[in-house]
C-alpha cells in the first residue's frame, strides 16, 4: 500500500515514510492509494478474536511495509493491562435497545486519544529503525486539551524522540492543564500559548512549513514529525475500534451480519469520525455517520450547506477538545468526496487560507450528505444531556460525549431513523468532573470545591472508581511553566532544542 498527498505533491510513499514525516511536503495530508476491504469471512474470523488481534489485522492491511512481527510487537506494547484498565481495551456498553456506547477512554490519560497515541510511538520508532533513520524525531503537538497529554504519555522517555506540546493557555480544563504541566520524562516539553487551539495549530503548521528551520534542524540531527491526527499513524489505530465495536455487537448477538448501524461521533478536528468513515469504506455496515459539534459548529454548518466558513466567533465551551474552527482532517474526506481530485482539494484549501472559507461543488455535497448528518449542542444542551442520561440510565457522560448524545437524539427526532447506533464516548467524565457534577447535582454542589474533592464526589455519584492517573496528580510537582505568543512558538522550539548553539 502506497500513500500520496491530498494536494498532489507527494506520491508513492510507503507507510513508514508517511508516519515519520507526519504531513506531506506540499502541506497536504497523506492518504492511501486505495482503501482495503474486509470480507464477511474476515469479520466472522475477527469476531472470535480479541482487540489486539483485530488491531494487527487492520494495521497489516494499511501498513504493508511493516512486518507482521513488528506490528504484533507494537500492538501488544500499546494495548495491555499496564496501560488500559479493562481487558477489552475499547468496551461497548449497551445503554438501551437502541444505543450502544463505545468507551474509548480506558487508557492512561482517560481520553480516546490514547487509543492512537499509545501505539503511534511504537510505529514511529519501528519505522525509524527499519528505514535506517539517523536523526532524532521531534514531535510537535498542538492540543485542544487531550492530544497533548496523550502524546506526552505515549512518547515520554522513548529514545530517539522529543516532544514539544503547545496548548492554548485559557482553552483547556483545569484537569487537562494539570495533567500536562506535571508531565514527567526527560524528552518532553510543555508550553502554554496565548490564544485558542487554532492559534496553536496554525503556529505548529507554520513551524512545519519553515524550510530554513528544517535545514538548521537537520544540521543538529533532528527532524520534525506530528502526533496530531494529521499523521496517518494516528488514524489507522482509530479505524480498529469502530470495526471492533461492530464485531462485539455481532458476537453478542445484538445485531445481525447485514444489519446497518449508525455511528455518532463528537467531533473537533474530524479525525475520529473520519476513522469511522474509513471503517465504513472497509465494509462495516454503517448507515449514517452523525457528526456532533458543540457551539463551534463549523462542521455542522458545512455538512448542511457545503460551505465551510471559519470566519466566525470562537466560543470557549465545556467540551474544550472540540473547540476548533479549522478541522484539519476534513481535507482527507474532501479528497475522497471529490473522487481523488487533488486540484480541487488544493483550490478549496487555498480559498480557506486566503478567504477563510470555501464552497464544495454540488456532486461532492450530495456525496457528503448521503453519508454524514451534522448537528450541534450548546453548553446548556450538553449539561441537559448529561443530566437526563444520568437520570434515565444511571450512566455518567463526559461533556464531549454528551454533545454526541444530544445530537443523536435530535437526529432521531428529525429523521425517524431507527437503526441501532454506536456513540463514541471520547473521555472519562472524571476529566471534567466540575461540569459533569454541575449537570447532575447543580451549581451548589460544585461551588467552592477543589478539583480533587470533585473527583471524590463524582466517584460517589457514579459508583465508579477514580482513575488512578487522575487521583495521582495530587502528589505531582508542576514541571512546565513556559508560555508564549503564537509568533514566538518557533523561537521557543529553537531554544528548547538548543538548535542555535554551536
Ligand atoms: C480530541 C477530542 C475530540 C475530538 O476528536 P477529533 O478527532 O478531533 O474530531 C472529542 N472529544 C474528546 C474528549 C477529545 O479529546
Amino acid at each position: 500500500m502506497l500513500y500520496k498527498s491530498t494536494r498532489g505533491g507527494d506520491a508513492n510513499l510507503p507507510s513508514m515514510d508517511v508516519i515519520k514525516q507526519g504531513i506531506a511536503s506540499d502541506g497536504g495530508l497523506f492518504v492511501p492509494d486505495e482503501i482495503p476491504g474486509l470480507s464477511m469471512d474476515d469479520f466472522r474470523m475477527l469476531a472470535q478474536e480479541g482487540y489486539r488481534e483485530r488491531a494487527v489485522k487492520v494495521l497489516s492491511l494499511f501498513l504493508t511495509d511493516y512486518s507482521q512481527e513488528d506490528l504484533t510487537r507494537c500492538v501488544y506494547s500499546a494495548y495491555n493491562l499496564e496501560k488500559f484498565d479493562v481487558p477489552d481495551i475499547a468496551p461497548v456498553l449497551k445503554l438501551d435497545d437502541q444505543l450502544y456506547i463505545l468507551e474509548l477512554w480506558h487508557g492512561p490519560t482517560c481520553a480516546f486519544k490514547d487509543m492512537a497515541l499509545q501505539l503511534l510511538p511504537h510505529l514511529m520508532v519501528t519505522a525509524a529503525k527499519r528505514t535506517g533513520e539517523k536523526d532524532d524525531i521531534v514531535i510537535l503537538v498542538a492540543t485542544s486539551g487531550d492530544t497533548g497529554k496523550a502524546a506526552l504519555e505515549g512518547f515520554k522517555d522513548v529514545s530517539g524522540t522529543h516532544v514539544v506540546v503547545f496548548y492554548p493557555k485559557e482553552g483547556v480544563s483545569s484537569m487537562q492543564q494539570l495533567q500536562m504541566i506535571t508531565q514527567e520524562g526527560a524528552n518532553v516539553h510543555v508550553v502554554a500559548v496565548e490564544g485558542n487551539f487554532d492559534s496553536a495549530q496554525s503556529g505548529v503548521k507554520a513551524i512545519f512549513a519553515d524550510k530554513q528551520l528544517e535545514q538548521k534542524m537537520e544540521q543538529k540531527g533532528y527532524r520534525f514529525s506530528s502526533a496530531n491526527s494529521i499523521n496517518w499513524g494516528r488514524l489507522v489505530p482509530q479505524i480498529v475500534y469502530y470495526i471492533s465495536a461492530w464485531l462485539n455487537m455481532l458476537k453478542a448477538g445484538e445485531i445481525s451480519e447485514d444489519q446497518l448501524v449508525d455511528v455518532v461521533v463528537p467531533t473537533g478536528n474530524f479525525g475520529n469520525i473520519l476513522a469511522a468513515y474509513y471503517a465504513k469504506r472497509m465494509g462495516v455496515p454503517i448507515h449514517r455517520l452523525i457528526c456532533a459539534s458543540n457551539r463551534n459548529k463549523v462542521l455542522a454548518d458545512f455538512i448542511n450547506t457545503g460551505i465551510y466558513d471559519r470566519r466566525r466567533e470562537f466560543y470557549k465551551t465545556i467540551s474544550p477538545s472540540m473547540d476548533i474552527l479549522i478541522s484539519s482532517n476534513l481535507e482527507r474526506l474532501l479528497f475522497e468526496l471529490s473522487g481523488g481530485d487533488h486540484e480541487r482539494v488544493k483550490t478549496w484549501m487555498a480559498s480557506l487560507q486566503s478567504e477563510g472559507q470555501y464552497r464544495i461543488d454540488d456532486d461532492s455535497l450530495h456525496r457528503l450528505q448521503e453519508v454524514f448528518w451534522g448537528g450541534y449542542a450548546d453548553d446548556a444542551q450538553t449539561l441537559q444531556a448529561i443530566r437526563s442520561t444520568y437520570q434515565e440510565y444511571n450512566y455518567v457522560l463526559d461533556p464531549h460525549t454528551a454533545v454526541g448524545k444530544w445530537v443523536y437524539d435530535e437526529y432521531r427526532r428529525q429523521t425517524g431513523d431507527d437503526h441501532k447506533a454506536i456513540l463514541a464516548s471520547t473521555a472519562s467524565p472524571f476529566k471534567f468532573a466540575g461540569d459533569v457534577l454541575r449537570a447532575i447535582l447543580g451549581q451548589d454542589a460544585v461551588e467552592g470545591r477543589g478539583e480533587f474533592e470533585l473527583l471524590d464526589v463524582l466517584s460517589r455519584v457514579s459508583g465508579l472508581n477514580i482513575p488512578l492517573s487522575l487521583a495521582g496528580l495530587k502528589e505531582k510537582n508542576i514541571r512546565h511553566t513556559i508560555s508564549c505568543r503564537q509568533d514566538q512558538m518557533k523561537d521557543v522550539v529553537i531554544e528548547l532544542l538548543k538548535i542555535d548553539e554551536v
